[in-house]
């Protein structure tokens, strides 16, 4: 093998991951910029985040998870959008050239990328702490984006999937929390595979009125969807979708605590007018995904937990917050 230049590098490790192909890339990896043309009738959805080792991901996690991880939580922010994932961009920091790790990080981007049919086209190699900066676009047909803003009062709320696997898997893996042999895998996977809902966000633009993706807390990202469109929102706690995994692995209490206010899950939330519930019970079917109502927007402002016969529950946290 050749001694490794930051070109040859590139060539080998991320090139290919241009595949699949996008009609909107003209131009991918090897120049001084990418080039995309975006038709007329479409908006560029786009959208940045780091994952820092460490802070974001444990350093030592295997490579080719957290490159899956890094794209399906790039993804769900398109998701949460109902745009369509087209190509994203990659400025990675390593603190050494280590070439299996780079082979197995490109085997999961290339994975998660073939997953959600976007095309890596483009990037920056730097020599630091380990930490991945994801540039994400997507299209979505002109002012049908899903934003948080369109909540009214009577709208219900729903959520896709199952709340609180995530950060009960983050708790395991730093022996917080013990779990059954049987369900150790199923953790690692939602923290690490997390599905980001693009087939929901894209079947939403004529059913929900607000949308989020589930990243800091349920609470915390229903409040920003309750915040952007001035209205309050109430969640019947016994709703909530929890998994058979983490009900047997978890208390009730410490179970309800990570649905409500741990983060990671890449669900989405969102609100719809009640007459839109067949259309959802239908969607849900089809996609193969669980749609779940927990709750009600109402007039005023915040986020209030009730329990099965409407008493009020406080809650001592309402979310991860990075400061
Ligand atoms: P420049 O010096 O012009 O910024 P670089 O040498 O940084 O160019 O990058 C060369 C080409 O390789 C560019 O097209 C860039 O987008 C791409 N590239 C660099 N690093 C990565 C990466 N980690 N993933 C994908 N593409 C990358
Ligand atoms: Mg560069």
């Amino acid at each position: 093998m050749m001694p490794l230049t930051e070109f040859s590098l590139i060539e080998r490790y991320f090139a290919s991951i241009t595949q699949p192909a996008s009609p909107y890339v003209d131009l991918a990896i090897g120049d001084d910029c990418c080039l995309l043309s975006i038709p007329d009738t479409m908006q560029l959805a786009q959208s940045i985040d780091t994952l820092n080792a460490n802070i974001h991901f444990p350093a030592e996690a295997n490579a080719d998870l957290i490159a899956q991880r890094a794209l399906a939580v790039s993804v769900s922010d398109l998701a949460a959008m109902g745009a369509s994932p087209v190509a994203f961009s990659l400025a990675i920091s390593m603190p050494e050239l280590s070439e299996p790790w780079l082979a197995a990080f490109s085997r999961g981007l290339q994975q998660a990328a073939r997953h959600y049919g976007i095309a890596l086209i483009g990037g920056d190699t730097t020599k630091g702490p380990l930490s991945l900066t994801l540039h994400v676009q997507g299209v979505v047909a002109k002012g049908r984006a899903l934003q948080r803003h369109g909540a009214s009062v009577g709208d219900c709320i729903f959520v896709t999937g199952s709340l609180g696997d995530a950060a009960a898997a983050l708790a395991f893996m730093q022996g917080q929390l013990p779990v059954a042999k049987s369900a150790q895998q199923f953790f690692k996977q939602r923290y690490y595979q997390p599905s980001a809902r693009v087939a929901v966000g894209q079947s939403l633009h004529d059913i929900a009125t607000a949308a989020i993706d589930v990243s800091d807390g349920f609470i915390a990202d229903l409040g920003h969807i309750a915040r952007r469109s001035a209205v309050g929102a109430v969640v019947d706690v016994s709703l909530l979708p929890v998994s058979a995994e983490l009900q047997a692995n978890a208390s009730a209490e410490q179970a309800l605590s990570y649905a409500l206010s741990g983060g990671d899950d890449y669900e989405l939330c969102f609100t719809a007018p009640s007459d839109k519930r067949a259309q959802l019970l239908e969607l849900s079917e089809l996609i193969d995904v669980a749609i779940t109502e927990v709750g009600t927007i109402v007039a005023g402002e915040g986020v209030r937990c009730i329990d099965e016969q409407g008493r009020e529950i406080i809650l001592s946290e309402s979310g991860y917050q990075h400061f």
